[in-house]
């Protein structure tokens, strides 16, 4: 069997470790950009209630008409705009690179950056740019993404906006150097649009090779498994015949149409949250002998001593915290963990526990 593994399997897929989600049992999670907050018993009991009417039986609407219409008019998408749906977000950047695929084609995205994009790049097989942030700030290294963009020809380039896991959002001038220089399709990742005040949604249009991409993971319903892209719908006709049918499960459907009907409590959570980052910020700029980077998302980078990061993630973790370890992510990334916003008491149990670990 193994010769038959070493023969069939392509070898950089067996080179690949498999994406590791650490066990969060009986930890206070702080680790995966969750929302922390759960729905009221008279909210659960309305969902429940609804879900009365989905049938198990039946495939379920194979373009999630009702999720769409709900999107529509809870994120203000441009009307004159196509929507697309996904299994989170995740597919459809895999759905993005399915419908550009040849093994000669480069997607790029600039790193630290969301891993996703590399990992999927490699699974079908094109070719991969990760261009280098600023080691200072993280922001835009411009002149090295032009350069890039000249010497690749990349089909395909991701920005995310604001960007995981530094937290910062690029300068929009930056940002639409790139649209303008890039030969190729250029999506905007917003995955963390509650937490921030700007967006490129608006801006749909005013170049034909840009595409926003969405999610209601971070937002609330991670488990609910829903990205959403929004472009000129020429685009979107055409990497939907790579989406698998049904892709969008009946419980998904009914339940994010029944969560977006309290968008407003959603808001409100993610508004709390937001507070909570600044307070969070607060303190680990003015208590600890930490660099924490300013953030536009709902999780804060910061960078212990040099050679520290491990011990530090490992004391949290005796301690009953889970928060990500980036310190061997990237280069840049040395010395460095990442902490998702939590709730107040558990924001306040992290900062106790770092500082006895510090
Ligand atoms: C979390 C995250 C996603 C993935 O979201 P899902 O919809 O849960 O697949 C996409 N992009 C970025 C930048 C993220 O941080």
């Amino acid at each position: 069997m193994h010769d038959l593994i070493e023969t069939l399997i392509r070898p950089e897929i067996r080179e690949l470790a498999a994406y590791h989600v650490a066990d969060a049992s009986g930890l206070v999670k702080l680790d995966a950009m969750e929302n922390p907050y759960v729905w009221s018993e008279a909210i659960t009991a309305e969902w429940l209630e609804g879900l009365r009417d989905v049938t198990l039986n039946r495939y379920p609407d194979p373009h999630g008409t009702c999720v769409q219409a709900a999107l529509r008019e809870a994120m203000e998408i441009p009307s004159e705009m196509g929507l697309l749906l996904g299994n989170g977000s995740d597919e459809l950047i895999q759905m993005l690179a399915l419908a550009l695929a040849r093994p000669d084609r480069t997607v790029l995205a600039l790193e630290p950056g969301f891993v996703m994009y590399r990992m999927i790049t490699g699974f079908i097989g094109m070719r991969y740019c990760g261009v280098p942030l600023d080691a200072d700030d993280f922001s835009i290294d411009l002149p090295a993404v032009l350069e890039a963009i000249e010497q690749e020809q990349p089909v395909l380039i991701f920005l995310a906006y604001p960007n995981n896991p530094t937290g910062n959002r690029f300068d929009a001038d930056d940002m639409v150097r790139i649209i303008e220089a890039a030969p190729g399709l250029v999506v905007v990742d917003e995955a963390y649009a509650p937490f921030t005040d700007r967006s490129f949604l608006g801006l749909l249009g005013d170049w034909p090779n840009l595409l926003v991409m969405r999610t209601l993971s971070k937002m609330g319903l991670a488990g609910l498994r829903l990205g959403y892209l929004v472009g000129p719908h020429a685009w979107l006709q055409q990497i939907d015949k790579v989406r698998l049918p049904y892709n969008i499960n009946v419980l998904t459907q009914a339940s994010v149409a029944f969560a977006l009907r309290h968008r407003a409590l959603l808001d409100e959570q993610a508004l709390a949250i937001r507070a909570e980052r600044q307070r969070l910020l607060a303190h680990l700029t003015d208590h600890f002998p930490v660099h924490a980077y300013p953030s536009e998302a709902n999780f804060i980078l910061f960078r212990v001593a040099p050679g520290q990061a491990d011990a530090v993630f490992a004391g949290l973790k005796a301690r009953g915290i889970l928060i990500k370890n980036l310190h061997h992510a990237h280069p840049l990334l040395a010395d460095c963990l990442r902490v998702t916003v939590g709730l107040p008491e558990e924001n306040r149990a992290f900062l106790q526990a770092l500082g006895a670990c510090l």
